[in-house]
Order: structure tokens, then C-alpha cells, then sequence
């Protein structure tokens, strides 16, 4: 594990979210970005990563032979989302290419509906030989950073629920300007650290392999720092941001001034989620511990019958 300080200011000003050890999720008192700190290193991610991240993940057959299997709808709703904000916003898109592309289902769906090239950038073996088999998709088993496109520039690129994943999301997102063409967008999908998924209790939710969770306002202050305009945004359980990219990075990261608001509003909303976890997580046990007890009552009373 390693020490981290706040992307955004720079310096450890910090509070913890939960009183636990391992993941340490602490939101920054002067801008309200959410991280993990300590954090795992890069190296103890990746072991990670390999061990057991994607097994858990359902039903992926390391050979990649799992074509049966339906496209979960989280990941048709992602795909509507870039296929209908280009169509709105952009107009036509001649080349997509979608960073941590997992098993290609968002690209191939891009793919299919845009009528456009697709290239995925996908850093686990496995899950890269499966879209390309499944989907018949170009996946390049590589990491952002080491990828090589030869050259073929993006319109539009793709990042679904993997910016919160990196070590540095702003040095990551000024990487991703070198595959885009000039004026190029960039579609970004984080989880909503102002609407935690209400099924989850938070300690289940805060996840070891996330060193960061963004709220709208922190995640367009990463994205202007690494030198986007951010032009569209819609925010449910999830922040979905369309932006474009601007000739130069900003000097300084100082794009856009924290707001005092976001560390309130991620403690507000935290509080919210417990307050309504815990009484429907309470109703729901009450109910199936009564419906066992009835299983349990009408199977003696059919074994006394049965007497
Ligand atoms: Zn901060």
C-alpha cells in the first residue's frame, strides 16, 4: 500500500468515509473528491486484477468461448448512451475506440448502430480474446498507456466505469489526447459518489479496485485539467460526460476553482444512503427470515401428515 494526497489540491486534507482499515475511501475537505488512501500500489492492483477481479465478475471463460451469453442490460443502456448522445451532439463518428473495453459489448453495440470502425483497448487477456471472438472486434491486449494504434486517430473515445480505477485518471485522460483527432470527444462514465447504489450497503459499495469516486463536479474539474471542454452531462446513479477536446492542456490545473459545496454534498449524500440502507435492509431480512420460518412451519406440518 501507498500513501496518496488529493488529485486536485495536491495536499492530505482529508476525512475517512467509513471506519475500516482496507479500502480507505476519505473525501478531500477542500474540493470534495473521494479517494483511497492508503491506496494499493500499481503493483499490488495489477496482482489483483489477475488474481480473482474479473472472475468475480460472472461467467467468462478464460478461452473466450462464451458466445451465448446475453449482453447484460447495464451494458446496452452504456452503449445507448454513446450511440445516442453522437447522434444528438456530434452528428457521425468515423472511428471509435473504447479504453478498458472488457468483453466489447458497449463497443460492439457502438459499433453496430454507428456504423463506424471500432478499436478496444483491453489490458486482461482473457476479456480482450473474448470480444474479439464474440464480437469480431480489433482489441489491442494493452494498456492505455502502452497501446499503439499506429497512428489511427479516434473521433470518439469511450472510457466506461474505468476512470475510477486509475492511479492518475488526469494523467491518463492527457494520455488519451494523443489518440484522439483534433477537436476529438470523449465519452466518460463514472459511478455517482452522490448516489451510492441503494442495494449496496457503503462498505460493499466503496470498492477496493476504485481509488477514486467522482461526483459530476470533481469529475469536469479532472477532465478540464487534462484539457477537455465539457458539453454535456447527465447524472443518476451514475456521471455520464460527454467532452471535447481543446487544443492545449491548462497550465497549473487550475482549469476550474473547487467548489466549497462538494464536500458537504458527498457527506449529505452518504448520510442519505445510510438512512435509507439500513430500515429497508432491516424490512427485507425481517421478511425473509419470517418467509423461512413458514417454509420451515408448513414442511413439519406436511411431515405430520405424512405420519
Ligand atoms: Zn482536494
Amino acid at each position: 500500500m501507498e500513501q496518496a494526497v488529493c488529485l486536485l489540491c495536491g495536499v492530505e486534507d482529508e476525512r475517512a468515509l467509513l471506519r475500516r482499515a482496507k479500502p480507505r475511501h476519505v473525501v478531500c475537505r477542500r474540493c470534495g473528491l473521494v479517494y483511497q488512501n492508503p491506496r494499493p500500489t500499481l503493483e499490488e492492483i495489477s496482482a489483483y486484477y489477475q488474481q480473482g477481479y474479473w472472475e468475480d465478475r460472472g461467467p467468462i471463460a478464460a478461452n473466450g468461448a462464451n458466445g451465448a451469453e446475453p449482453i447484460r442490460p447495464a451494458s446496452l443502456d452504456r452503449g445507448r448512451f454513446v450511440v445516442e448522445w453522437t447522434q444528438k451532439y456530434i452528428g457521425s463518428v468515423e472511428r471509435v475506440v473504447e479504453i478498458g473495453c472488457g468483453r466489447g459489448e458497449i463497443l460492439a453495440y457502438v459499433r453496430d448502430h454507428l456504423n463506424c470502425q471500432a478499436l478496444g483497448v483491453e489490458p486482461s487477456r482473457a476479456q480482450a480474446t473474448t470480444a474479439a471472438q464474440r464480437f469480431g472486434l480489433e482489441v489491442h491486449n494493452a494498456t492505455l498507456d502502452d497501446v499503439d494504434l499506429q497512428g489511427r486517430k479516434a473521433n470518439a473515445l469511450v472510457l466506461s466505469h474505468v476512470v475510477e480505477h486509475f492511479h492518475d485518471p488526469r494523467a491518463a485522460l492527457i494520455r488519451c489526447r494523443d489518440l484522439l483527432a483534433d477537436g476529438g470527444w470523449i465519452f466518460v462514465e463514472v459511478p455517482n459518489i452522490l448516489e451510492p447504489n441503494r442495494h449496496k450497503r457503503l462498505s460493499k459499495w466503496l470498492a477496493f479496485e476504485h481509488m477514486y469516486y467522482f461526483s459530476v463536479g470533481t469529475l469536469s474539474r479532472v477532465l478540464a485539467e487534462a484539457g477537455f471542454a465539457v458539453k454535456h452531462t447527465e447524472t443518476k446513479a451514475f456521471v455520464r460526460v460527454l467532452a471535447q477536446m481543446q487544443p492545449v492542456v491548462p497550465k497549473g490545473w487550475a482549469a476550474m476553482p473547487a467548489s466549497a459545496n462538494e464536500y458537504r454534498d458527498v457527506l449529505r449524500a452518504l448520510r442519505r444512503h445510510e438512512f435509507i440502507y439500513w430500515p429497508r435492509y432491516a424490512v427485507q431480512r425481517a421478511a425473509s427470515l419470517l418467509s423461512r420460518g413458514r417454509a420451515v412451519a408448513s414442511s413439519s406440518a406436511e411431515k405430520d401428515q405424512d405420519d
